[in-house]
C-alpha cells in the first residue's frame, strides 16, 4: 500500500465495485450481496464507515503506533456461531430489519466463495456460549424463588447461556423511514454531528449502508436458542439499556441492576419451563446521553432547591442534555425480528417507550412484569415515582403530592 491518503468521499475508478451493489432485504444473502467495508481495497467498498463501531478509533491508535499492520485481515478459522439463528421470514420483509445485518453472523459461510476470492467480508455478529453467575441469583436460590436443575441453573448459581454480540449496521433509507424523516436530513445530521467524520454520507448517495461508530448490543439466551422463531415457543425477555454505575458497580440511584437481575430470574424460569429467556443489553449508557451528562444531571438533581424529587426528575435531565432521553427505541425491535420473535410472553420492563416500539413493529407483548417493590433501592424511589407518573407500566401511579417530596439522598450523605 502506498503512503497516499485515499479519500473515501468520491468513487474510486471502476466504481461498479467488485462487491457489487447492496440489495437490502433481498431474498437471500447472495441476492443481498456482501457488505464490504475494506479499508485496504477501497474500490471494493459498498458501505460507509468501518467495522467494530467505536473501537475503530482504538484500531487507528494501534495502526498509528505501529502495533497493528493496517493490511491485517482476520483469520476466521473456528469462529463460526455456536447456535443456528435464522434465516427467518422477517429478514426479507421490507422495512423489518434496518439497523443490523441479519446475515452478520454467517458471512464466512454464505460469502465463503467471495472471501476465498480475496474480498474482505467481515462478520458483524458473533455467537458463543458461557456460564454466568450473579450474587442475586444465589440469593434467589436461597429464597426458594429459583430451583437449580443441574442443566440451565447449577447448585452454585452458575447459569449456562448462549450469547451474541451485534455491531450496528444501518440501512439509511430504512432508518430514515422508521423515524419518518428524509434520508437526506438523516445523512446531513450524521455527517455534521460526527464532525464530518464520514464525507460519503453527503457525497455518496449511492452507498446506502452505514456502519456507525457506536456501541452495539449483547444478547444473553437462556434455554435452547434454536426454539426461537417457532410460534409455540414461549419467550421471556428483559430489554436493558446499559447503566454501568448500577449494572457493574451497584450504585443505588436507579433500579437498573436490580431490574436486570430480576429479568434474568424471569428468563431462567422460562427456560426451565421449556421456553427461551432473552436479555438484550444495549450500549446506550445514561439514556444514550453518556455518563458525563448523566453525572452532571445527578449533581443538578441533588443540589437543586427542594432536594432530589420526582416532579423535577426529567426537567433536570433536559436542562443539561436538551432532551430527556436519546435512546430512541424505534430501532430496538429489529433484534426481535432477527430472532423471528413475534410474541413475548413475559416482558420484564415497565418502559412505555420500549413497549410502544415493540407494538408499533407488530410484536405482541402478553404479560408485562414490573420490578418487585422490594428490589427498588431507597435512593432510586425518585426515579421510579417520576417514571410511573410519566406513564411507565405500574399498578399504582404516585399522587401529585408524592412527587414533590425530596426522597433522594443528598450528595454528602
Ligand atoms: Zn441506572
Amino acid at each position: 500500500m502506498s503512503d497516499h491518503i485515499k479519500l473515501t468521499s468520491h468513487p474510486h475508478s471502476g466504481s461498479a465495485t467488485q462487491a457489487g451493489q447492496v440489495h437490502w432485504g433481498a431474498s437471500s444473502a447472495l441476492a443481498r450481496g456482501p457488505l464490504v467495508a475494506s479499508l485496504t481495497q477501497p474500490a471494493t467498498r459498498n458501505v460507509i464507515g468501518t467495522h467494530s463501531g467505536s473501537y475503530s478509533v482504538y484500531r487507528a491508535l494501534a495502526v498509528a503506533s505501529g502495533h497493528l499492520d493496517r493490511e491485517h485481515r482476520p483469520d476466521l478459522t473456528n469462529t463460526a456461531p455456536v447456535a443456528r439463528i435464522g434465516p427467518n421470514p422477517q429478514w426479507t420483509e421490507p422495512g423489518k430489519i434496518i439497523s443490523l445485518d441479519p446475515w452478520g453472523h454467517c458471512v464466512s459461510e454464505v460469502f465463503a466463495e467471495q472471501i476465498a476470492a480475496g474480498l474482505d467480508v467481515r462478520p458483524s455478529i458473533a455467537i458463543t456460549k458461557a456460564h454466568i453467575n450473579m450474587p442475586e441469583l444465589k440469593d434467589a436460590i436461597t429464597a426458594g424463588r429459583l430451583k437449580p436443575d443441574g442443566d440451565i441453573l447449577a447448585e452454585n448459581g452458575d447459569v449456562r447461556v448462549t450469547k451474541a454480540a451485534i455491531d450496528p449496521v444501518w440501512y439509511l433509507p430504512g432508518v430514515a423511514e422508521r423515524f419518518g424523516i428524509k434520508e437526506s436530513a438523516l445523512r446531513r445530521a450524521l455527517f455534521e454531528q460526527t464532525g464530518g467524520m464520514f464525507p460519503e454520507l453527503v457525497t455518496r448517495n449511492d452507498l446506502k449502508v452505514f456502519l456507525p461508530p457506536i456501541g452495539g448490543m449483547t444478547l444473553y439466551f437462556f434455554g435452547d436458542v434454536e426454539k426461537l422463531g417457532k410460534p409455540e415457543t414461549k419467550v421471556a425477555c428483559r430489554l436493558h439499556d446499559e447503566c454501568n454505575g448500577s449494572d457493574v458497580f451497584g450504585s443505588d440511584i436507579c433500579t437498573c441492576r436490580p431490574y436486570l437481575a430480576h429479568g434474568i430470574e424471569v428468563c431462567i424460569e422460562m427456560a426451565q419451563r421449556g421456553g427461551v429467556g432473552l436479555v438484550v443489553y444495549n450500549r446506550k449508557e445514561g439514556r444514550a446521553l453518556g455518563e458525563v451528562t448523566k453525572f452532571l444531571v445527578y449533581n443538578a438533581r441533588k443540589r437543586q432547591v427542594g432536594g432530589d424529587r420526582a416532579e423535577t426528575y426529567f426537567a433536570r435531565t433536559e436542562c443539561v442534555a436538551g432532551v430527556q432521553d436519546m435512546r430512541f427505541q424505534e430501532l430496538m425491535p429489529d433484534v426481535f425480528h432477527w430472532l423471528g420473535i413475534t410474541r413475548i410472553d413475559r416482558w420484564a420492563s415497565m418502559s412505555d417507550m420500549k413497549h410502544g416500539a415493540l407494538v408499533a413493529q407488530g410484536i405482541e407483548v402478553v404479560e408485562r412484569v414490573p420490578i418487585p417493590d422490594e428490589l427498588i433501592p431507597a435512593d432510586a424511589k425518585v426515579e421510579m415515582d417520576a417514571k410511573k407518573a410519566a406513564g411507565y407500566f405500574s399498578e399504582s401511579v404516585p399522587e401529585a403530592a408524592e412527587l414533590t417530596l425530596a426522597k433522594g439522598r443528598g450528595l454528602d450523605e
